[in-house]
């Protein structure tokens, strides 16, 4: 059946994405399972990677070097992000107080730091 082969493309790709903590790129996802599923398209890994952010299944996290980079883990924290060798990591999210948050809800706060790591700064 058409419909339950997209599903399980969908989920192959989701837990591709979910399977590393380097906050891929689509094309790296893409990458991982072309060898395997050689009928996947990079198209399709795109698409379905704008469904996840859509539903809030993956966050994006920072264009480097014209890539998009991803985030499977929802979890609330922040990241580091190395301009230089594009490495994106993981910190504890900081204590953010809204002062004047102006009768607005919040429910989602990102927060990215983009620097130089220690490796790239030596
Ligand atoms: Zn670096
Ligand atoms: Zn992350």
């Amino acid at each position: 059946m058409k419909g339950s082969n997209f599903s399980s493309k969908r989920e192959l790709i989701y837990s591709t994405l979910c399977s590393t903590k380097t906050h891929p790129s689509a094309k790296w996802v893409y990458e991982q399972l072309k060898e395997d599923h050689p009928d996947l398209s990079l198209g399709t890994v795109y698409r379905n990677i704008a469904l996840f952010k859509e539903k809030g299944m993956a966050i994006p996290v920072a264009n480097i070097l014209g890539e998009e980079r991803l985030d499977g883990d929802t979890s609330p924290h922040a990241h580091l992000v190395c301009k230089t060798c594009g490495r994106i990591e993981d910190i504890e999210m900081p204590a953010l107080t809204l002062k004047n948050g102006k009768g607005f809800e919040t429910d989602f706060i990102t927060v990215t730091y983009f620097g130089i790591c220690k490796e790239c700064s030596h």
